[in-house]
């Protein structure tokens, strides 16, 4: 499933070739993905000219020059392929400039588009109730602080929260609560002021890491069938069930379930 990084991945690959580019031809395969197309959406993109790109939380936005922005998630399974030597049967929307193709692929069609007017974009309804980007000004211990008073939940499940923090996704919550050395458990209101001062880094680093880890493979897109959207990362705590901690060495990384989801901890590095 796609998170943050694997969508600012995609963007900026996308970005590579399209942005300033016209679009000349727009192709539907089928009348909806995870919701119906919007009316009128070839038409509203046919001709137009991509002035920008850009993300907001796990969402990708392309920017056109008739006051609108494409919004595309990527749902489960989602991704653009660039230039594809022949069609695919999942590949749902197609987009063509004059240099190149691109593909909305998505098997099992979590994923979806809309078409917004870009002034309007804050009050968009998904973007209206977000809490500030992770990589961006608004997150600061300030803001988890207020966010995080008085509240008894786990504090990994109110970072899970679109409304106190966008984008994060269960990887890296799991992986910045590791490295700031937070009990995944602990309730929100508790965690102390020096810990949320450690946790907004570490929250960065971890998502910059992994953008990092996406970008080393961006030159892969020039290929034909170029895939966008998914690589390999390395986590320290993710889905290591078992293994040994690789801050403390003597303790095994341990599972617990919390609000339907994994969460994988070290109990002696994480208090
Ligand atoms: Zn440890």
């Amino acid at each position: 499933m796609p998170e943050l990084p694997e969508v600012e991945t995609t963007v900026r690959g996308l970005a590579r070739h399209l942005d300033g580019e016209r679009i000349e031809r727009v192709t539907l395969n089928r009348a909806d993905m995870r919701f119906p197309f919007p009316d009128g959406l070839v038409q509203a993109l046919t001709g137009a000219r991509v002035i920008g790109l850009g993300r907001r939380a796990k969402y990708g936005l392309i920017h056109l020059d008739r006051e609108s922005t494409l919004v595309f998630h990527l749902g489960m399974s989602g991704l653009w392929r660039i230039d594809p030597t022949e069609a695919a049967k999942h590949d749902h929307l197609v987009i063509e400039t004059a240099g190149h193709r691109f593909a909305l692929h998505d098997p099992r069609r979590f994923g979806f588009v809309d078409l917004v007017d870009t002034a309007r974009l804050g009050a968009w309804p998904a973007f209206a109730v977000m809490g500030p980007e992770p990589l961006g000004p608004g997150l600061s211990a300030g803001h988890l602080h207020a966010a995080f008073a008085g509240r008894k939940q786990a504090v990994k499940l109110l970072l899970l929260d679109q409304r106190i923090v966008a984008g994060l996704g269960n990887i890296y919550v799991c992986e910045a609560l590791f490295r700031a050395g937070i009990d995944p458990r602990k309730p929100a209101g508790r965690v102390s002021r020096p810990a949320l001062a450690r946790l907004v880094p570490a929250i960065r680093e971890v998502l910059e890491q992994a953008i990092g880890d996406g970008g080393s493979t961006l030159r892969d897109y020039a290929r034909p069938d170029g895939e966008l959207g998914y690589f390999a990362t390395r986590f320290d705590v993710y889905d290591r069930e078992g293994g040994a901690c690789r801050r403390c060495d003597g303790q095994t990384v341990r599972r617990l379930v919390q609000g339907g989801r994994s969460t994988w901890f070290c109990a002696k590095c994480q208090k």
